[in-house]
């Protein structure tokens, strides 16, 4: 191994009495060319331990920089300054590019449409731009239900078509469940499906914790001749036991949506607790996890399908919640805030 201390003496006491062009180029060979003692030892480290390199590699490439500015100076004053040679070093440490990556509601999205779609779900989207009719009317909510008003929509001023008719009032949808009216009146033959719609919704309410004014939602319908409520309730346990890697116990409790007859609240067990009781569930032993149930024969009928033959099962994930559950965030806010320390968690 070369001394590096005694290289750099030696290289600064020849350089002092260089003074030709050919001087200070054999000067060069000696001490920066590519077979000098420097160079090879550069070479060398790539054999060396970690730590080996770490102590050695910055002394060393720091004598070669040091060697090539007191060369450079030298030459300016002798008026011999060449062209700089290539400084490639292969025996630099490679600078660590910093990545992204998916954002945690995507990841439980896509792990989500995954079990969806080898259930043999099609996956769907449709426009954030909805309207009154498509977000309550078809979904079976009186003219007068408070809903309309109290789920605080993002109402958009109708505008008025040439004739000056008034429009139908748009909205930023403040659910997804209209998009399931859209999907059943494009298609043309009445036929059994399954499909999930992910996206977001918005809602003009205060945020806290627990709550966004934009935020991510994940239904799924079936539509089938015969669908029982314990095979919602099976589609359900799968669907959790996908996001959350471990056996689950869900229950259903009657719940009332205007869009699902009979409703139900679905409850997961807290995982946190196995159903004991903790702070997570609030001393319940169960966490309620969506709404769902059978489409409202309303719905079905708005949708062109005859509620005298055809029945299904509704179930609507809020996604934001389902992966707060999932790695235990405790503020909702936390997830659209681009803030990089939260996100590089996951
Ligand atoms: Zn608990």
């Amino acid at each position: 191994m070369i001394n590096l201390d005694n290289l750099k003496t030696r290289a600064r006491a020849e350089l002092a009495t260089a003074r030709t062009n050919d001087e200070l180029e054999a000067w060069r060979v000696k001490y920066l060319g590519r077979s000098s003692d420097l160079s090879l030892f550069l070479r060398s480290l790539a054999e060396k331990t970690l730590e080996e390199k770490r102590e050695l590699g910055p002394k060393a490439n720091g004598l070669k920089q040091e060697l090539e500015r007191l060369l450079f100076d030298k030459q300016k004053i002798a008026g011999t300054r060449q062209p700089v040679r290539s400084g490639f070093d292969i025996t630099e440490p490679g600078k660590n590019l910093n990545l992204g990556h998916l954002h945690p509601i995507t990841q439980v999205k896509n792990e989500l449409n995954d079990a969806f779609k080898f259930l043999g779900f099609e996956i769907y989207e449709g426009p954030e731009i909805s309207s009154e009719g498509y977000d309550f009317d078809v979904l079976n909510f009186p003219k007068d239900h408070p809903a309309r008003e109290s789920m605080d929509t993002y109402w958009i001023k109708p505008e008025t078509d040439v004739l000056g008719n008034g429009l139908k009032r748009l909205d930023l949808r403040p659910h997804l469940t209209g998009m399931s009216v859209r999907y059943m009146q494009a298609k043309k033959k009445k036929e059994p499906f399954r499909f999930v719609y992910p996206g977001r919704a918005f809602r003009s309410e205060a945020t806290d914790a627990g709550h966004e004014r934009c935020f991510y939602q994940y239904e799924a319908l079936i539509v089938n001749k015969d669908i029982s409520l314990s095979g919602g309730k099976i589609l359900v346990t799968t669907i959790l036991e996908r996001v959350f890697g471990r056996q689950v116990e869900v229950r259903m409790r009657p719940g009332f949506f205007p869009f699902v007859e009979p409703g139900f609240e679905i409850d997961m067990q807290c995982l946190n607790c196995s159903g004991r009781g903790c702070s997570v569930c609030k001393w319940d032993g169960w966490v309620e996890m969506m709404p769902g149930g059978p489409p409202h024969p309303n719905v079905l009928k708005a949708g062109g399908f005859d509620p005298k033959v055809w029945q299904g099962f509704y179930i609507n994930i809020g996604l934001d919640r389902i992966t707060m559950m999932k790695h235990g965030i405790d503020d909702i806010r936390l997830m659209h805030s681009g803030d990089l320390r939260f996100l590089n968690q996951f």
